[in-house]
């Protein structure tokens, strides 16, 4: 058979096992799945297919398996750095977005078992109203990303500060493996039946498996479903803003408050021109102020957010910090997903975010002002925000992305934009996920052993190289 016989019987085969309704070979569509959020261009693939349980994820990946057909895995494909985009041809997208449901929740356990393709904003909005919250909420794109697309990328962002990225919240995922079988991770290794109860724990009896697959960016197994932690809604909760005259004072209060692990969320904004795109009321009311953050307090009880609140803003103060206001914690928590929309107006993002110690941020901070000056990025036309989050334990997530709104400056752009991410790099950073952004910076200067156990791995668990081929040029 012909490479286009092979599709029309694949096709075939795979619309009896989704529903003719849920395939397509429609060549506009395979070409908006070549794209994701990012600048990257991928190849389009042969065939979307739109599962909507695990049992038809697995008869799918039997079915490529049997014909050598390599899969791609996608969520929200709300990726800004290439991750879900084909590199190969003739490849099968299983799209993961009919699989959006919450599974069970466990309030002995306290844990959620959710389909991987649910978007971040479903399942928060749909644990509200059953009083209990997430620890991390989703990135800030959680109106398209998925669970399953953050698990895939380290996703990084509401909530990060207390209780980690994506990765840390975490207690069993359950993923089709490349020939078509399924692993449960976690507690969950003892049940052959997924029931809820299994699934309590993520570190017991063997080896973390679950961490295997994390961070994978979709290339060890597709992601079917996963459990996370839940808490109960906050009964008292505290936001407020904390205004800087420079970054080097900002940064060392934020360093403090994450030590001493008090806030839910603190946010800054490094930077003047960061302060006009976000919160642009605050440079008329304090011209003094060049750096800016927000906090927000969870507590189980008001009084305990009290007293955290007066103990942050003590710090705050420490180093030169005062209250002006709640606009940017207020719009940061209570309209998260919404939050950066504006920014688009601004034009194409070209990111650069990635994690780094804090105390190195103004060092980057200066490092950056440096290449926008020799750039004349405002002379061009080229804005930018300048942003970090506190997280998990004590770290940061940078994120600074630049954007194009005159095609005809690209070239300048991404001189600046390479420069940026070389020193990111170079400079104490790495990134949280990867995709076809990163891998040219990190892959170059990663331990060779560390890249010899990745490939080791993706060989034992994917011996033809099927799934999300090229991924972390394997
Ligand atoms: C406006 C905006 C704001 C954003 N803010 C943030 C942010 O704050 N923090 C952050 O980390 N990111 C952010 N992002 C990037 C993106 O939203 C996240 O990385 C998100 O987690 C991607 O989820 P997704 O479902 O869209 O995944 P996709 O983009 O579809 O895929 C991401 C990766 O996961 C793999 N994958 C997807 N589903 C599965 C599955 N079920 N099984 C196996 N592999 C799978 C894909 O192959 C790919 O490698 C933002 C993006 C936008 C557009």
């Amino acid at each position: 058979m012909n490479q286009v016989e092979d599709i029309v019987a694949i096709k075939a085969h795979i619309a009896s096992i989704v529903g003719n309704g849920n395939v397509s070979v429609d060549p506009l569509v395979l070409c908006s799945y070549s794209e994701d959020a990012s600048p990257f261009d991928g190849k389009s693939p042969a065939l979307v297919a739109r599962p909507e349980n695990a049992e038809e994820v697995s008869l799918i990946m039997k079915c490529a398996a049997k014909n050598k057909t390599p899969i791609v895995p996608v969520g929200g494909r709300s990726s800004i750095c290439g991750a879900p985009i084909p590199r190969v041809d003739n490849a099968i997208m299983i799209d993961f977005t009919r699989m959006d449901k919450i599974l069970s929740i466990d309030d002995d356990a306290m844990t959620v078992r959710v389909q991987s393709g649910i978007t971040w904003s479903r399942l928060i909005h749909e644990l509200k109203e059953k009083g209990f919250k997430l620890g991390f909420r989703g990135p800030y794109g959680g109106n398209a990303g998925t669970v399953g697309g953050s698990l895939s990328a380290n996703s990084i962002g509401c909530g990060a500060s207390a209780h980690g990225g994506a990765c840390d919240n975490v207690t069993n995922i359950e993923v089709v493996l490349a020939n078509g079988d399924t692993v449960r991770t976690g507690s969950a290794w003892k049940d052959a039946n997924p029931g809820i109860k299994s699934a309590f724990a993520r570190y017991c009896t063997f080896n973390d498996i679950t961490g295997i697959f994390l961070g994978d960016h979709g290339s060890l197994g597709l992601k079917v479903a996963a459990t996370l932690k839940i808490f109960p809604l906050a009964k008292g909760v505290s936001y407020f803003d904390m205004g800087f005259p420079d970054a080097q004072s900002g940064v060392k209060a934020f360093h403090e408050i994450q030590k001493n692990h008090l806030a839910e969320e603190i946010v800054m904004l490094g930077d003047v021109n960061s302060i006009e795109l976000l919160a642009s009321s605050y440079r008329s009311t304090f011209p003094d102020v060049n750096c800016i953050f927000g906090i927000i307090i969870e507590e189980a009880d008001e009084k305990i957010a009290d007293i955290k609140k007066d103990l942050c803003e003590k710090i705050a103060r420490k180093y030169g910090g005062k209250p002006i206001g709640t606009f940017l914690s207020k719009a940061h928590w209570l309209n998260m997903f919404n939050l950066v929309q504006s920014l688009f107006e601004e034009g194409f993002w070209y990111n650069t975010c990635h994690i780094r110690p804090i105390s190195t941020l103004p060092a980057l901070i200066d490092r950056f002002h440096e290449i926008a000056k020799k750039h004349e990025l405002k002379k061009h036309n080229i804005n930018w925000i300048l942003s970090a989050l506190g997280v998990d334990h004590c770290f940061t997530s940078g994120w600074i992305t630049l954007f194009l709104k005159d095609k005809a400056k690209k070239p300048i752009l991404e001189t600046a934009w390479k420069e940026l991410k070389e020193y990111e790099i170079e400079a104490n950073g790495v990134p949280y996920w990867t995709g076809k952004l990163w891998e040219p910076y990190a892959l170059p200067v990663a331990n060779e052993t560390f890249l010899d156990v990745m490939r080791k791995v993706k060989q034992a668990l994917d011996p033809d190289n099927l799934i999300h081929p090229q991924t972390f040029m394997v």
